[in-house]
C-alpha cells in the first residue's frame, strides 16, 4: 500500500492520476486483452473443428460419388484451397491403411511452445472409407497470430494514449484544484499575521466548493477586521465611560480635601451619583458576560405574554407622556412563552428606554405582540432619529454607539442592546433591527411559544 504522508495536494493528485492511468491504461487493457485472447482461441478452435467436420463430409461425399474409390486429384482439389490448413499436416488414409494424399504445412510455425494435436476423422457413410489424420501444431499462446498481434498493437496504442491523457489531465486538475487552496492557505496566514483586508482580487476557480472556501476566508478576514475595529473602539469606549464619572467625583473630592470646596451634602450626593453610574456600568458589563456565558442563569417559567407586558408598558406611559411622545401598544391574547420575567423585563425596559432616548418630542412609539407560526413576535418601533446603514450591523455589539447618539447627551453607554441580544438569545429567541436614518427604527423579537407537555 502506498502511504502518502505530508505531501502536497498537487503531488497527491498527480500520483493518484498516474496510478489511475496505470490501472486504466495497463491493467484493464491487459486483463481485457487476455480475456479476448482466450475468447478468440475458443472461437478459433470451434471454427477449426467445424471446418474439419465439413471437410470429412465433403470427402465422404466424393468417395461415394467416385464409386467408393479415392481419386487423388479430386481429393487434392478439396484439400488444397483451404487456407486455414496452414500449420496442419493432413493425411488421407484409405480403408486398407494406405496413404492416399498428404498435405504438408506450407509454413512452419517458429513459436517454440507448440501444442501437438492429433485428430482422426473417420470417413464414409455406410461403410468404412478410411480416415483423415490431422497433425496439428498449434502455438501455445496464440500470441503471434496476426489477429492477436493486431489486437495487442491497438491495446498498446490505446493504453499509451490513456496514460498520456491521464497524466496531462492529472497535471491540469491538480493545478486547478491546488491553486485556490494554496491561495486560501496564504490568505489565512496573512490573516493570522493581522492583515485582515486583502487588496488582491481573486478570480473564481469555477469550482463551487473551492470558491466558497475562498469567499469564506475573505469573509473571515473582513469580519476579523470589523471585530478588531470594534475591539479598539470598545477599549476606548470603556476607558471613556469609566473615566467620566471618576473624573467628576475625583475633582469634587480633591477640591473638598484641599479645602477649596465645602463638603456640602449636594456635593457628596453628586459624587455618590457618579459612583452609582460607575457601579451601574460595571453591573451591566457583568450582566452581559453572565448572559453570554451561561444560559442556565435564567429562571424561566411559562408566562402569558400579554399579562407580562401590559404592566411594563403601562409604567412607561407617563415617561413618554412627559417627553411629548405618543405611545401605543397592541397585544394579542393567548400567547405564552417560557421566560425569566426579571431578565425579560430588562429587555423591554432597554428597548423602550432607547425608543424614548432616540425619538424626538411629537414622535410615536408603538409596541405590538403577535403570533407568527411557532413564535411570539414583539415589535418595538419608533419614528425617531433612526440608525444609518453603516451603524445598523453593529448596534448589538458591546459599547457600540452610533456617532449620532454619541453626539447627543443621552446618557447611554452602548451596552444596552448587547444585553438585550444576549438575553433574547439565552431565551432561545432572536432579535433583529431594521431602521431608516431620520425615519425611525423597529426592533423585532422572536421568542419560541411555550409548548405545554
Ligand atoms: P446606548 O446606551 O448608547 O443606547 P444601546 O446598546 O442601547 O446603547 O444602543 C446602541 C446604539 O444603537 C445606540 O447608541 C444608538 O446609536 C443605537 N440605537 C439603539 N436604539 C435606537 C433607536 N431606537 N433609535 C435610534 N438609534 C438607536
Amino acid at each position: 500500500m502506498i502511504v502518502l504522508k505530508n505531501k502536497s495536494l498537487k503531488f497527491t493528485f498527480q500520483v493518484s492520476f498516474l496510478l489511475l492511468a496505470v490501472v486504466a491504461g495497463v491493467i484493464v487493457p491487459g486483463v481485457s486483452g487476455k480475456l479476448s485472447l482466450n475468447a478468440f482461441r475458443a472461437y478459433w478452435l470451434q471454427q477449426r473443428n467445424a471446418n474439419l467436420e465439413n471437410l470429412g463430409e465433403s470427402l465422404t461425399a466424393l468417395y461415394d460419388e467416385e464409386g467408393h474409390t479415392w481419386k487423388r486429384r479430386r481429393v487434392m482439389d478439396i484439400l488444397h484451397p483451404a487456407p486455414q490448413w496452414i500449420g496442419m499436416k493432413i493425411t488421407l488414409i484409405d480403408d486398407r491403411g494406405r496413404e492416399v494424399f498428404t498435405l504438408r504445412p506450407m509454413q512452419s510455425n517458429s513459436d517454440r511452445e507448440m501444442i501437438q494435436e492429433h485428430i482422426t476423422i473417420p470417413l464414409g457413410h455406410h461403410r468404412h472409407a478410411g480416415t483423415l489424420e490431422i497433425e496439428h501444431r498449434m502455438p501455445a499462446r496464440f500470441s503471434n497470430h496476426s489477429f492477436v498481434s493486431y489486437l495487442t498493437r491497438y491495446i498498446l496504442i490505446g493504453s499509451s494514449i490513456i496514460i498520456v491523457l491521464a497524466c496531462g489531465l492529472g497535471y491540469y486538475v491538480a493545478g486547478r484544484l491546488s491553486r485556490p487552496v494554496i491561495r486560501a492557505i496564504e490568505r489565512t496566514k496573512s490573516i493570522s499575521r493581522g492583515e485582515y483586508d486583502s487588496h488582491e482580487t481573486q478570480n473564481p476557480s469555477g469550482i463551487r466548493e473551492l470558491d466558497a472556501l475562498t469567499r469564506g476566508v475573505e469573509d473571515l478576514g473582513r469580519s476579523l477586521a470589523t471585530q478588531e475595529k470594534l475591539r479598539q473602539r470598545l477599549m476606548t469606549d470603556i476607558a471613556h465611560e469609566l473615566r467620566t464619572p471618576l473624573t467628576v467625583a475625583m475633582s469634587q473630592i480633591e477640591a473638598i480635601s484641599d479645602g477649596i470646596l465645602e463638603p456640602a451634602p449636594e456635593r457628596l450626593a453628586l459624587c455618590m451619583n457618579e459612583m452609582k453610574r460607575l457601579g451601574g456600568l460595571i453591573a451591566n458589563v457583568e450582566a452581559l458576560s453572565r448572559l453570554e456565558g451561561d444560559a442556565s442563569e435564567l429562571r424561566t417559567v411559562p408566562v402569558k405574554m400579554k399579562d407580562f407586558l401590559e404592566p411594563v408598558l403601562e409604567s412607561f406611559g407617563p415617561v413618554f407622556a412627559r417627553s411629548g411622545i405618543s405611545f401605543a401598544y397592541e397585544l394579542e391574547d393567548g400567547i405564552a412563552c417560557e421566560i425569566d420575567p426579571g431578565k425579560f423585563r430588562h429587555v423591554i425596559d432597554n428597548l423602550l428606554s432607547n425608543a424614548l432616548r432616540y425619538t424626538n418630542p411629537k414622535g410615536n412609539v408603538d409596541v405590538s405582540l403577535s403570533r407568527e407560526s411557532n413564535n411570539a413576535v414583539i415589535k418595538v418601533s419608533d419614528d425617531g432619529i433612526g440608525i444609518s446603514e453603516k451603524d445598523l450591523p453593529n448596534i448589538f455589539e458591546r459599547f457600540y454607539r452610533a456617532d449620532e447618539s454619541r453626539a447627543r447627551v443621552t446618557g447611554g453607554s452602548g451596552v444596552g442592546l448587547a444585553i438585550v441580544k444576549a438575553a433574547v438569545e439565552a431565551h432561545g429567541g432572536k432579535i433583529t433591527a431594521s431602521s431608516i436614518k431620520d425615519k425611525g427604527s423597529c426592533f423585532r423579537i422572536e421568542l419560541p411559544l411555550y409548548q405545554s407537555s
